[in-house]
């Protein structure tokens, strides 16, 4: 029944759509990430692209984590190919950006994106405490140490990750934010083993859904992605 099921999801594209089953559970950003994400969500910041490069290297981390694992654990297998799928949609205004990459546990996800761990980021809040309070100063520090996964939060005015590990066993889960202070997550059906990030664009970003710009953007950094990347289908 297995080996079908994961047939009939692979060849077509009509894999049903990942929807939360279990309760949802309320949790605050820990103070630093509160603050740094305050800085992000209100930032004038005009690079706002970098986001495109910071998700896309993220993904490509997660399959470059994958295909390392497997090294030690041959029986880890997402099932699916070691790409990376970028797709936008004009109408529902979002970008979304998938891997099948290693995942993360329900664990993972709330130290990983609740917390801050990044050398980059904890570096910005060091310099922003030294620095001028003056928007210049903070958009020069964003420029010059990246914000990694809380990128996303210059350009979406809500974010959904959807995550499942690939360690035999593990559940799907939907973590989602507005970047507001706090996050929920909740168990899911349907996730795939890697990760689905959903960026709901600010009004004031909806270029980010245009194909043409989004291709445009990915072809500048492509050079230094070691995996395939896909855009609505194609392969860039
Ligand atoms: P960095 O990449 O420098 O560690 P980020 O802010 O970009 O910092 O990401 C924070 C952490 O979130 C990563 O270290 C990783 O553990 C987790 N993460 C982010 N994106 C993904 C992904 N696509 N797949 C698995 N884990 C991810
Ligand atoms: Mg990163």
């Amino acid at each position: 029944f297995n080996s079908i099921r994961s047939f009939a999801t692979e060849t077509t594209s009509t894999q049903d759509e990942e929807k939360v089953i279990g309760e949802s559970k309320k949790k605050t950003f820990q103070a630093e990430t509160r603050k740094l994400l305050d800085i992000v969500t209100h930032s004038l910041y005009s690079e706002k692209e970098v986001f495109v490069r910071e998700l896309v290297s993220n993904a490509s981390d997660a399959l470059e984590k994958l295909r390392h694992s497997q090294l030690t654990d041959g029986s880890l297998d997402s099932g699916k190919p070691m790409e990376i799928h970028i797709s936008v949609d004009e109408a529902k205004n979002t970008f979304t950006i998938q891997d099948f990459g290693i995942g993360m546990t329900e664990e993972e996800a709330i130290s990983n994106l609740g917390t801050i761990a990044r050398s980059g980021s904890k570096a910005f809040l060091e310099n922003l405490e030294g620095d001028s309070s003056a928007a210049s100063a903070k958009d020069k520090i964003i420029g010059q140490f990246g914000v990694g996964f809380y990128s996303a939060f210059m350009v979406g005015s809500e974010i959904k990750v959807y995550t499942r590990s690939v360690k035999p066993g593990s559940k799907g889960y939907c973590w989602t934010s507005d970047g507001s202070g706090s996050y929920e997550i909740a168990e899911a059906e349907n996730v795939a083993v890697g990760t689905k990030i959903v960026i709901t664009l600010r009004d004031e970003c909806k270029e980010y859904a245009k194909e043409a710009v989004i291709e445009g953007i990915i072809k500048k950094y492509s050079n230094f992605v070691a995996y395939p990347v896909h855009l609505n289908s194609k392969k860039i």
